[in-house]
């Protein structure tokens, strides 16, 4: 019998923290504090009053617009409550970086 493939694990280099929108909903800020203190309001410049804001930011304002979570290169600060978004993605997804390998 042929053996299964298995599937290529993350590696945690943390490139998809580095390079990727990181953008999470009201919702999930309000569910993980940690992320109010350093995720920030996508509020189209002050056009969206602070209650209607539906989407926050983890990129750093400005470059390099890596995650404000990322420590070092690879290491996320809260890994443990990470966003979903984080949970889901992985070596399947084309934009990890084991897909230029
Ligand atoms: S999902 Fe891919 S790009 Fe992201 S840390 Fe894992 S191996 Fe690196
Ligand atoms: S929260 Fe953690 S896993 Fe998610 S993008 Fe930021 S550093 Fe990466």
């Amino acid at each position: 019998m042929a053996p299964t493939p298995t599937k290529p694990a993350c590696q945690r280099c943390g490139h998809c923290c580095r390079t990727l929108i990181l953008e999470v909903s009201t919702e999930e800020v309000e569910a993980i504090p940690i992320l109010k203190q350093k995720a920030w309001p996508l509020d189209g410049n002050g056009k969206i009053p602070a209650d209607k804001v539906t989407t926050w930011s983890l990129n750093h304002r400005t470059a390099p617009f890596t995650c404000v979570f990322l420590e070092g290169d690879s290491h996320c600060s809260i890994y443990g409550v990470r966003p979903q978004m984080c949970r889901e993605f992985g070596p399947s997804d084309e934009r990890c970086a084991m897909h230029d390998r």
